[in-house]
């Protein structure tokens, strides 16, 4: 009930609003004998309990009181908030049509009616009022165009978007989105072109080099796949888990396998325990098994993590084969342990998964879901 009483605040603005104008005076009285008709009908209802009907009359009285924009304003955020869509969209229509609106209120009107559409599921409705105001330079409407394009994967829309608007883009959210849109036409049309694209972007992307990656890879073009991965390792050392395996093979049929070693090496301080594995799986190669226990002993002490634990313990269980069993077995309760964590979390809302998602199923934030990290993590 006590939301109700906002109503009261552009009613009260409407009366004051027309008592002001004297020079009106017989204007004036008429209005607000309508507006103090309807207005009584309203709180009457509304004190009947009939919360319905009282609030169609005080809505009403906005087609002859509409002054205080941010009163009606606030009063529709709360009929969405409520989830009455079609009252927060019959206000702000009304709010839109109205000549004393500045071009600053006009867009906020604009941008909130299509959120109201948005909501009520009225895509092509908000989709014109939103094309709208990016033409008129709001920035304010690029993310919610391209979290719509995003429900209707028209990417190529948002595609296009970008490249007529592109000095309106300016937040890495934006840019992110976009080179996922590039992603995702590429992947429909199997156009890596597209794909570069993204990468000839202001901001980098994760995705467009990992794609980049595995389509070279899948072709087993090594050499591509090796260009691609390894910007993106040594960029975004933290995604690693996506595609080691795949690049540590391609190193291996170029027989460079030395070079993978020297690139571990190089990411050793910058990437979490999956590097410092593959670093002692390479030591292990070149037959230094005593110092691979010592660098992930020295290491878990530094920074303990349950997959170091799990290796140590398989590292352990090949150097001591009288307790062997007993190793494994605890091998086994902790790798149980770790399949039953994410793989991956959201860094913007938390969402958690044994999958990568590039849009967060969540928020809808794009490349903000990576892999796990910490203890459980990678
Ligand atoms: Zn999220």
């Amino acid at each position: 009930m006590i939301e109700l009483l906002f109503l009261l605040l552009p009613v009260a603005a409407g009366y004051g609003w027309i008592m002001g104008k004297n020079n009106a005076k017989n204007q004036a009285h008429q209005l607000n004998r309508q507006i103090t008709s309807e207005y009584s009908k309203g709180l009457k209802f509304l004190l009947d309990r009939e919360e319905d009907q009282g609030l169609e009359h005080l809505i009403n009285l906005l087609e002859v009181a509409a002054d205080s924009v941010e009163h009606y304003s606030t009063l529709a955020t709360m009929f969405r908030r409520r989830g009455e869509l079609d009252r927060a969209i019959k206000i702000h229509e009304l709010l839109l049509k109205h000549p004393s609106l500045n071009e600053q209120q006009a867009a906020a009107s604009r941008l909130e009616l299509a959120e109201d559409y948005i909501m009520a599921g009225l895509l092509d409705g908000a989709e014109e009022h939103l094309v709208w105001l990016v033409k008129a330079n709001h920035s304010d409407a690029l993310e919610p165009i391209l979290n719509l394009y995003s429900q209707t994967r028209e990417w190529e829309k948002g595609i296009n978007m970008f490249e007529a608007h592109s000095d309106l883009f300016s937040k890495p959210q934006h840019f992110k989105a976009i080179a996922n849109f590039y992603c995702e036409a590429a992947l429909l049309s199997n156009d890596p072109q597209i794909m570069r694209k993204a990468i000839s972007l202001n901001h980098k992307a994760i995705r467009p080099l990992y794609e980049l990656g595995k389509s070279a890879f899948a072709k087993e073009d090594y050499v591509k796949a090796i260009y691609y991965w390894r910007e993106l390792i040594c960029s975004f050392t933290f995604f690693a888990p996506l595609f080691i395996d795949d690049l540590a093979h391609s190193y291996e049929q170029l027989n460079l396998t030395h070079q993978f070693h020297e690139l571990l090496l190089q990411l050793l301080d910058k990437g979490g325990v999956l590097i410092k594995i593959k670093h002692c799986q390479a030591l292990l190669e070149q037959g230094h098994t005593e110092q691979a226990i010592k660098f992930l002993t020295d290491s878990l002490k530094r920074q303990p993590t349950i997959r170091g634990f799990s290796f140590l313990l398989q590292l352990l269980a090949k150097q001591n084969n009288d307790i062997k069993d007993v190793l494994d077995q605890i091998d086994k309760l902790v790798t149980s342990y770790i399949a039953t964590k994410p793989d991956f979390q959201c860094q913007h809302c938390g969402f958690t998964s044994h999958t990568i998602y590039w849009v967060c199923p969540s928020c809808k934030h794009w490349e903000t879901i990576v892999p796990s990290r910490g203890l459980d993590g990678f």
